[in-house]
């Protein structure tokens, strides 16, 4: 039996390369996904709107609070015209890359670049940790700074922050009044709300948002936006698919 060809995977540390395995058995051209589905929009400056989710299978990081470990390791091959094909038939003008961590897959850049090129507004929701400089400029990246509750901050790309562009965001998902301390003095070291939206949401069931808000208004920080995510209200937060 003739070997698969290795894909280059973006760079994962050794401790984690078992995670990024079942990347390894895919044919060039080919994606792992978990799910495309139509939802609502639930964060970021586009909440709100109709949008088709693209959602990549694996993720190389493990953050304490994940939401979407079936994302892990449960998807399909597909081939790249396929998920156009399918991301197309919702004929919806708003699509997002999620995951698990779409920037593993090398696929994934050209897939954004083709989306965008058949007039999608392109989002990518991406963990930080991963170069964003081979992204299409024409999409909106939506990067997370992973705050220490996380147990993943050791792996924010900082470098990213000289990539990110104006229009682009960064989230900071918040466990804790450590994990606010944290933020906020990030924001104010690399003046993070200067250059980029900064939004600021709760771990769902650990920080309560009347919390959060009043942390936000006692910060002194009038340009960070705080969100709720918003699908977790719609449907049961454990709901998937949604
Ligand atoms: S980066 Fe995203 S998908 Fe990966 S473990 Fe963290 S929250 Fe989950």
């Amino acid at each position: 039996m003739t070997a698969r060809p290795l894909l280059p995977i973006a760079e994962v540390p050794p401790e984690a390369a078992h995670r990024v395995a079942l990347l390894r058995g895919l044919n060039p051209g080919e994606l792992l996904v978990h799910e495309v589905y139509l939802s609502i929009q639930g964060e970021s400056t586009f909440a709100g709107l109709p949008c088709v989710f693209v959602r990549l299978t694996v993720c190389s990081q493990r953050c304490s609070w994940c939401d979407s470990p079936h994302a892990f390791n449960q998807g399909e091959r597909m081939a790249r015209p396929l998920v156009v094909e399918r991301v197309t038939s919702f004929g919806c003008p708003l699509v997002e890359l999620t995951g698990g961590e779409p920037l593993l897959q090398p696929e994934v850049f050209p897939l954004m670049s083709e989306l965008c090129d058949s007039g999608k507004t392109v989002l990518l929701e991406t963990s930080g940790a991963h170069d964003i400089a081979p992204v299409d400029p024409r999409v909106h990246i939506i990067m997370d700074l992973k705050c220490p509750d996380s147990g993943e901050s050791h792996r924010n790309l900082w470098s990213n922050l000289d990539v990110l562009k104006p229009t682009d965001q960064i989230k900071f998902v918040i466990a804790s009044r450590r994990d606010w301390d944290w933020a906020a003095a990030a924001i104010r070291e690399h003046k993070l709300d200067e250059r980029f939206t900064c939004l600021v949401s709760g771990v769902f069931g650990e920080v309560k948002p009347v919390e959060l808000v009043g942390w936000l208004l006692a910060a002194d920080l009038p340009r960070v936006r705080m969100q709720l995510q918003m699908h977790k209200y719609i449907w049961d937060p454990t709901a998937r698919g949604v």
